[in-house]
């Protein structure tokens, strides 16, 4: 049995005897075996890695900048070389196929890649003589102890989307990744030693609740970057704001795709299977609802089947499967459940993925693909995010109407477009109440020079990951106004005016 222990101070924490505390399971989604045991911090632990992230605080945040981009450059070109060796980590405890895998570190590497130009990104504004001999300039330094928690679903992508720029703009990190997929994390934490991450600047606590609420209290934390659901991105947000920290909490999502009856509708039925079926759903930008407008609803729902139908689902370390199987027996089991309640609530289900088994893989958590069709707004399998392979089609008569079903729901991740009206797709942009938006593309993921981030219950607090803003979100800005007057020039005297410009 494999057993994954903290990192903090630049290297592994406790022992494989569990004298650390108390330790959780990591399984395998395709054979459904405990493979692994991740150590689950207590209130020690935690101390441990905020003592050391605060430590290193006080040099790294002094540091030159071009000394933390040439260790981010190194790192780069690490994770490069490592690329196969994370994604395959990321299959054996995540489920994803292996290709998928590799996407996940390449739309990672994008960020570390951006944080290697981040000189250009955190240089701050000047303005001269803008009073007699008086200059003002605005700079931006880092916050302090960052933390970092995120989702299993993309263990070392959106680990990738935090603490590159973090520590890039001088801050440290304690990193909290999802206990289901511990490993990547790990890996990560290793290259960036190796690139010359001095210790103590990254470290990698794993948890549960108490963790994740001890880290969210501690007075040494600065700031919380949060991804995953919904109901503990509000906790998140409300117990780490509250205490005074600066908080960013990405939370859940029910992306809907909008296809109009002009829409290439072979096109469309494409894009709906490959972003709803893909990853076995298990993605925040996954397209989990699609609304038909008019006549495009027979004709796509046929197209969707047939195509969906012939999705090769099998384990992720198979070359020839196109989906793997669900993060948890008890996740697959609430998926299920949705499909099984589904008729009840007036849906007709088209295609029902509950009795999917692979041959020889019977204890993998696995579900064929589930199609609903004519699904009502107020049905459990709309209403709620199931984050499995199981498209909602609803139907609606008018463009008007369809954005009323949209921008009725609570999420507001992303949402698209299809349409060969450029008209109608102008007039989804500006009124489509969601975070990232696609026209003709199904999961609109923002490059990494650009921010990504939600709406409404997708996301709480001001910033998104990545881009300019999160250069804004890890360091705060200073102005400075100086005067160094002429020694020659002679004292006037006190002056209790506000100042103004002269
Ligand atoms: P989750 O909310 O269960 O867990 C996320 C993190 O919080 C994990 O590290 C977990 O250990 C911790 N956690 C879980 N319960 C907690 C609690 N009660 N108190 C404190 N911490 C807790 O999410 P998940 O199941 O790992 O991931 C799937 C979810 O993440 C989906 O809802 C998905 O839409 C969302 N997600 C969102 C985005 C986005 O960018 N908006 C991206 C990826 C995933």
């Amino acid at each position: 049995m494999k057993t994954v222990t903290h990192w903090i101070g630049g290297k592994p924490f406790g022992d494989a005897s569990g004298a650390t505390g108390a330790w959780g399971p990591v399984t395998d989604p395709a054979t459904g075996e405990v493979t692994t045991h991740v150590a689950l911090a207590g209130a020690d632990e935690v101390d441990a890695a905020v003592a050391a992230a605060k430590t290193a605080y006080a040099t790294w945040s002094t540091s030159p900048l071009a000394r933390r981009i040439a260790i981010l450059f190194r790192y780069r070109a690490l994770l490069d070389a490592r690329r196969d060796d994370i994604a395959a980590l990321i299959t054996a405890e995540q489920g994803k196929i292996h290709s998928d895998a590799l996407a996940e570190v390449a739309r990672g590497l994008e960020i570390v890649e951006l944080a290697c130009g981040l000189g250009t990104a955190l240089k701050g504004d000047t303005s001269t003589e803008v009073s007699s001999g008086t200059d003002v300039a605005s700079i931006r330094q880092p916050l302090g102890v960052i933390v970092g928690i995120s989702p299993f679903n993309f263990p070392a992508m959106i680990s990738m989307w935090m603490f590159p720029m973090a520590i890039a703009c001088g801050n440290t990190f304690v990193h909290k990744p999802s206990g289901k997929a511990p490993s990547a994390s790990m890996l990560l934490a290793e290259l960036a030693a190796e690139a010359g991450v001095p210790d103590g600047v990254l470290n990698i606590l794993h948890g549960d609740k108490s963790a994740v609420d001890a880290l969210l209290d501690h007075p040494d934390v600065a700031a919380v970057s949060f991804v995953g659901s919904t109901p503990v991105a509000r906790h998140v947000y409300g117990r780490a704001s509250a205490g005074g920290k600066r908080v960013q909490a990405l939370g859940g999502a029910k992306n809907h795709m909008l296809v109009l009856p002009d829409a290439d509708l072979d096109a469309a039925a494409e894009a709906a299977v490959s972003a709803a079926y893909g990853s076995a759903g298990q993605r925040c930008m996954a397209v989990s609802v699609v609304v038909a407008v008019g006549s495009a609803g027979d004709a796509l729902v046929s197209r969707i089947a047939e195509r969906a139908a012939q999705v090769k689902i099998g384990p992720g370390n198979d070359p020839t499967s196109e989906m793997g199987p669900l993060v948890t027996k008890e996740h697959r089991d609430e998926v299920a459940e949705y499909v099984a309640g589904a008729a009840a609530q007036g849906a007709e289900v088209v295609l029902d993925g509950r009795d999917f088994t692979v041959e020889g893989l019977e204890n993998g958590h696995w579900m064929g693909i589930s199609l609903l069709d004519r699904v009502r707004t107020d049905s459990d399998a709309y209403r709620n995010e199931i984050f499995g392979p199981v498209l909602c089609v609803l139907r609606a008569e008018t463009y008007e109407q369809a954005m009323e079903i949209i921008n009725g729901s609570p999420y507001g991740n992303a949402g698209a477009i299809f349409t060969r009206d450029g008209g109608a797709a102008r007039r989804f942009q500006l009124e489509v109440e969601v975070g990232m938006v696609g026209v003709n593309v199904p999961m609109p993921v923002p490059v990494g020079y650009h921010s990504f981030g939600g709406w409404k219950d997708s996301a709480f607090g001001d910033h998104r990951m990545y881009g300019s803003e999160a250069v804004h979100f890890y360091t705060r800005g200073k102005v400075v106004t100086s005067r160094w007057p002429d020694p020659a020039e002679t004292a006037t005297g006190p002056d209790l005016g506000f100042p103004t410009s002269r």
